[in-house]
């Protein structure tokens, strides 16, 4: 069975073979790789921005909620998404920007939260519902060194998306993924 398996596999010429009609796992498997062009350490998939995959008369099609209305990004990732698509050997990926319900940094999935840390950038703290109903200042901890003595220096930081933070501990400053 194995071996039958690796003779269509070398068919394709090296191709990976495209997942079969139904098969979310293999898309998802392939969106895993499309990295977000402001955060590149963090994929579509973490980031929660792809809400469904689904075939319609056996065309694939990919819904995607932008992060930010009228983030300039946002054709740049479909365009992403639907290359990544058409390379993994799905013909004609159609992706649809899906703007309701709107994207909420809640949706940014743990692992995600794991990367940005580790590319220096705080993820948000907390629940978006829930912050604008305390409407406070959030307290951030520090990517670099954990530390809460933390102040905000800027309400923008790198990108509109961020606020730009400083450490009192290490004294480093870094990009706060705001809340919304
Ligand atoms: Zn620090």
């Amino acid at each position: 069975m194995s071996d039958a398996m690796q003779l269509i596999d070398s068919d394709r010429g090296g191709l990976p073979p495209a997942g079969a009609e139904g098969d979310v796992a293999a898309v998802m498997a392939v969106l895993q790789e499309v990295l977000d062009p402001e955060v590149p350490a963090v994929s579509v998939v973490e980031l929660g921005i792809v809400r469904e995959v689904s075939w319609v008369e056996g065309r694939l099609s990919v819904a995607v909620t932008p992060t930010y209305s009228g983030c300039p990004a946002t054709e740049v990732i479909e365009e992403a998404i639907h290359r990544a698509l058409v390379t993994a050997g799905y013909a004609d990926p159609r992706i649809e920007r899906r703007l309701s319900p709107a994207w909420t940094t809640d949706w940014i999935t743990a692992e995600g939260r794991d990367k940005l840390r580790a590319y220096g950038i705080a993820p948000p703290v907390g629940s978006a519902s829930k912050r604008s109903l305390l409407g406070a200042e959030p307290q951030v901890p520090c990517p670099q060194c954990g530390s809460l003595e933390t102040e905000r220096v800027s309400e923008f930081g790198s990108t509109a998306c961020k606020a730009l933070y400083k450490c009192r501990s290490c004294l480093e400053p870094f990009d706060y993924f705001k809340c919304l």
